[in-house]
């Protein structure tokens, strides 16, 4: 075990004294300077050389801390005081933002988000990507217009109080105990009464909330999705089961506020965190949104995906656009192209576009978003990207100018990479919501032949530690 200097004694307290050590132990308290954020948003403190990591805490914090869990080289510690506020300290707008495991940065002013936000993208893309500091200009975070209630979907997790009332709300950090949330910060400030609505239908029909533990009760989630532009919204209903009493007085005071769309039973009668069930049933109106993004109507079924700050949005694939640098005669491929959002973007400045999804309902609306909006130059293709394109590259010999990728937070399965590498387009666009598993395949596509043109990160999640990422990579020789 590690000796510590004299120096460095500290009180620790014990259930029923206070003694002197010189080694860092559970229950010690201790006096931390906070220097930087962890890329989960947790302050960084040190103890004798060593880092303690301390949830809502930010840089400049001098704090107080219980030490909760001693590694062999890191501890956490829970914050107990704040001795001397860091300049960028600000008071968080949700009351429950330190309790709730959404906003990890609330309590630090939106200018410092985006400071570290740029530093976080840099730092990854050298520490595991592997590129020098200037190999490639990454350009400031390009900052969201609303830093508050800008998301357009939220799923609630709905539990059982002790006395059996429900309970409604967003999980405690790094647990499934649900806090009751009545209005969410970064939430679309109209879900509070979708949540009222059901709330109260609980109540008089005596509706149980789901029991993770025992599996047992009936209202797991309420899912709501919203759009920006046309006002739609629509809400979900993940059941522990196939019926729920009185749907429709239910149906008939949801449909009655201002922009309700559709209500859905999803059945998802399955142990486990996967939020939706297999399959879903219309119990008013229908199962898709829609919205518009520069334009370009989008129809979004309840399962698609669909970028959750639809103002950014539009920036983010105005940039995307930029970097594809498209004349009007480009072949375009667009993998992990959900609803085709991007997919017609980029169809209006190019002359054919494919995209390629996993999910058949987000493909069935990118085939709908394409022909409702006269697009005939994109054609979509359902099924694993990993799979899709190198069976139609070695099957059917397919060519792309430029790619387009936007994969999910694991990044891209090797066998997409090779054979991106193997149709060799002029330039590849990178859309990343990881910057470490971004870094990981930037390093895998500098190898095969690509070089690195430019970084610009997109504030997609204002007051949270996430971070969308934009790279333009250029086939070098070409
Ligand atoms: N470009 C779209 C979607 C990006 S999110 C947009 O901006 O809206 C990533 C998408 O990848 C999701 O729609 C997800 O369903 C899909 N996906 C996940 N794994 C995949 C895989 N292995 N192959 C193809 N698509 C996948």
């Amino acid at each position: 075990m590690r000796r510590y200097r004299p120096s460095c004694r500290i009180a620790m307290e014990t259930e029923d004294e206070q003694t002197e050590t010189d080694m860092l132990l559970k229950n010690q308290i201790i006096e931390t300077e906070i220097e930087d954020l962890t890329n989960e948003g947790l302050g960084v403190g040190k103890w004798d050389g060593q880092a303690v990591f301390i949830k809502d805490t930010v840089p400049g914090d001098r704090v107080r801390a219980l030490v909760i869990k001693v590694k062999k080289t890191y501890a956490y510690a829970r914050l107990q005081e704040i001795i001397r506020r860091g300049a960028n300290r600000v008071e968080p707008v949700c009351p429950a933002a330190r309790a709730c495991g959404g906003c990890q940065l609330q309590m630090l002013s939106y200018s410092a988000q985006l400071v570290w936000k740029e530093k976080k993208v840099r730092d990854t893309l050298t520490r595991i990507g592997g590129f020098a500091g200037d190999s490639f200009p990454v350009f400031p975070v390009l900052p969201a217009e609303s830093t508050l209630h800008y998301r357009n979907k939220a799923q609630y997790p709905v539990g059982r109080g002790q006395n059996g009332e429900p309970q409604i709300g967003f999980y405690a950090g790094r647990t499934h105990s649900i806090i009751e949330t009545e209005d969410c910060s970064i939430g679309h400030p109209g879900d509070r009464e979708i949540i009222e609505c059901v709330r109260t239908w609980m109540k008089e029909h005596h509706v149980n909330g789901y029991d993770e533990a025992e599996g047992s009760g009936l209202v797991r989630h309420i899912m709501v999705r919203s759009a920006y532009e046309t006002g739609e919204r629509m809400t979900v209903l993940v059941v522990n089961g196939r019926r729920l009493p009185a749907e429709e007085s239910l149906c008939r005071s949801l449909m009655a506020l201002p922009g309700m769309c559709g209500v859905v039973l999803d059945r998802n009668e399955t142990r486990g965190n996967v939020i939706l069930g297999r399959d879903g049933r219309v119990l008013a109106g229908r199962d898709y949104f829609v919205d518009y993004i520069d334009g370009i109507r989008y129809k979004i079924s309840y399962r698609s995906f669909f970028q959750v700050n639809p103002r950014q949005t539009r920036r983010l694939y105005e940039t995307a656009v930029s970097f594809a640098g498209l004349t009007g005669k480009e072949t375009v491929w667009d993998l992990y192209c959900g609803t085709g959002t991007i997919s017609l973007f980029l169809a209006r400045q190019a002359a054919r576009v494919y995209g390629v999804e996993i999910i058949p309902e987000a493909i069935e609306d990118a085939r709908k978003n394409a022909a409702e909006n006269g697009m005939n130059n994109a054609r979509f293709f359902v099924g694993k990207a990993e799979e899709v394109l190198p069976r139609m590259y070695e099957q059917e010999g397919i060519s792309a100018d430029v790619m387009v990728i936007d994969p999910p937070r694991k990044g891209c399965d090797e066998a997409v990479l090779r054979t991106m590498a193997a149709m060799a387009p002029q330039r590849i666009v990178y859309v990343s919501c990881d910057p470490a598993t971004l870094a990981r395949d930037l390093k895998y596509l500098a190898g095969a032949g690509y070089r690195v043109e430019k970084v610009q990160p997109v504030d997609m999640f204002p007051q949270t530690c996430h971070i969308e990422t934009i790279v333009l990579l250029q086939k070098l020789n070409s």
